[in-house]
C-alpha cells in the first residue's frame, strides 16, 4: 500500500507518475456483487432474527412528486420483497405542509410495527427536513441524518451511516480504490450525501483514514481542488461536471450523482444519469462506476442491511415487541 502514497515532492512529478500507469481500459465498477454480498447477510440475518420476531419494517415518506426519489422507491420495494422485509410507502398529500410531516412522522415513531422510517431527501422549502427527522428516535432514523445520527458519526461512535454513503465506500472498497491514507476528494457537501460520506473517509475506521478535500458549488477551479485526488467521490447531481479536464488521469470515480436528463429513446422520456461524462473519462479514469448501476444498486442494499439493524436495535431496547 505504501507505494501508493503520493510523494511529497511536485504536483507535476505525481500526475506524470499517474500518466505513467494510467489505463488504457477504464474498469467498470459495477454495484451488482457489492450489493449482492451484502444482501446474502441481509437475507441470513432476517431468517436468523429471534422466534416470534416481527419481519423488519421500513416505511418510507415522500411527496408524491416526479423526482429521482420515485426511482429509489421502486427499487426499495423490489428488494424488500427479495430479502422478506416489510415494506410502505407514506406519500405527503400536495397540500401538506411541514406540521403534517411532523405528525405523520411522529406516528411512526410510536407504531411500534415499524422500526425503521426513511424520509425523501432534499426537500424543498417550506419543509425542514433536520426538524422533521427530529420526531424520530435515532434507532428508527434508518438512514442515519438526524442530528444525533450525523453526531455519532463524527464522533465516531455511528449507529445508522446513510446508506449511500456506506455504498460509494463499499464499492470503492471492493474494487480497490486508493482510500487508506491517500487523498481523495468528495464533491457535494449536503448533510444527508456528501459531509456524512466526507467524515466517513476521514474517520477512524478500519480501511478508512483518508486525506479528504470537500468540494463544493463555491469551489474556484475544480480541477485544481481535484488534482491531488486518487479517488474522487462525486455527489452533485449535475450530469456532465466531470471529464478529463477536470479529474487526474489514473483516479478511480465513484459516481453517487442521480440526474434525470431527457431522452426521447427511453421509456417515459428519460433516463438515470451521473455526474461523469462517461465517454470522456473512457481511457482516462482507472475506474467509474456506472449509472444507473453502480452506486444505486449498493445504496438500496445497504439500507435494507439497515432496516434489520434497526429491528435488532427496537428489540434490544425492548421498545418493540
Ligand atoms: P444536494 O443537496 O442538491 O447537494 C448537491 C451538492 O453539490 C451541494 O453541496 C452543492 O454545493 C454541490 N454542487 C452543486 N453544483 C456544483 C458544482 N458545479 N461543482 C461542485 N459542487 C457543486 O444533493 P444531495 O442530496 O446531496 O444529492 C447529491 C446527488 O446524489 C444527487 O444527484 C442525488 O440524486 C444523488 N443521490 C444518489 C443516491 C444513490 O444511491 N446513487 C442516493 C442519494 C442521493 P453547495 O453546497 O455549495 O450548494
Amino acid at each position: 500500500m505504501r507505494d501508493r502514497h503520493p510523494p511529497s515532492g511536485s504536483l507535476v512529478i505525481y500526475r506524470a507518475r499517474l500518466r505513467e500507469r494510467a489505463p488504457s481500459v477504464t474498469e467498470r465498477l459495477e454495484g451488482k456483487p457489492v450489493a449482492a454480498g451484502t444482501d446474502e447477510e441481509t437475507q441470513r440475518r432476517v431468517r436468523s432474527g429471534p422466534t416470534g420476531a416481527p419481519p423488519p419494517t421500513l416505511v418510507s415518506v415522500h411527496r408524491a412528486t416526479d423526482s429521482p426519489f420515485r426511482f429509489y422507491l421502486r427499487r426499495q420495494a423490489k428488494a424488500a420483497e427479495a430479502l422478506g422485509i416489510r415494506f410502505r410507502e407514506e406519500a405527503l398529500s400536495p397540500s401538506g405542509d411541514m406540521a403534517a410531516l411532523r405528525t405523520l412522522l411522529a406516528g411512526l415513531d410510536r407504531d411500534p410495527g415499524v422500526h425503521a422510517v426513511l424520509l425523501e431527501h432534499p426537500l424543498p422549502p417550506p419543509f425542514d427536513f433536520l426538524a422533521a427527522i427530529a420526531e424520530l428516535r435515532p434507532e428508527k432514523d434508518v438512514d442515519g441524518v438526524g442530528s444525533t445520527n450525523l453526531g455519532r458519526l463524527v464522533a465516531q461512535r455511528p449507529l445508522h451511516v446513510p446508506a449511500v454513503a456506506q455504498a460509494a465506500i463499499a464499492i470503492a472498497r471492493y474494487y480497490r480504490a486508493p482510500i487508506e491514507g491517500e487523498p481523495v476528494a468528495v464533491i457535494g457537501r449536503s448533510e444527508t450525501v456528501g459531509l456524512p460520506l466526507a467524515i466517513a473517509l476521514a474517520g477512524r475506521a478500519e480501511g478508512m483514514s483518508a486525506t479528504v478535500t470537500i468540494a463544493h458549488s463555491r469551489t474556484r477551479q475544480l480541477g485544481a481542488a481535484l488534482a491531488r485526488a486518487r479517488t474522487i467521490f462525486s455527489c452533485v447531481g449535475r450530469p456532465g461536471l466531470l471529464d478529463r479536464t477536470v479529474v487526474p488521469e489514473g483516479a478511480y470515480v465513484i459516481d453517487v450523482g442521480l440526474s434525470s436528463v431527457p431522452d426521447p429513446a427511453s421509456p417515459g422520456g428519460s433516463r438515470p444519469a451521473g455526474d461523469a461524462n462517461a465517454g470522456s473519462l473512457e481511457g482516462w479514469a482507472a475506474g467509474l462506476t456506472p449509472v444507473p448501476g453502480g452506486v444505486g444498486p449498493v445504496t438500496v442494499a445497504k439500507l435494507m442491511a439497515g432496516v434489520v439493524r434497526a429491528r435488532d436495535l427496537m428489540l434490544a431496547s425492548g421498545a418493540n415487541r
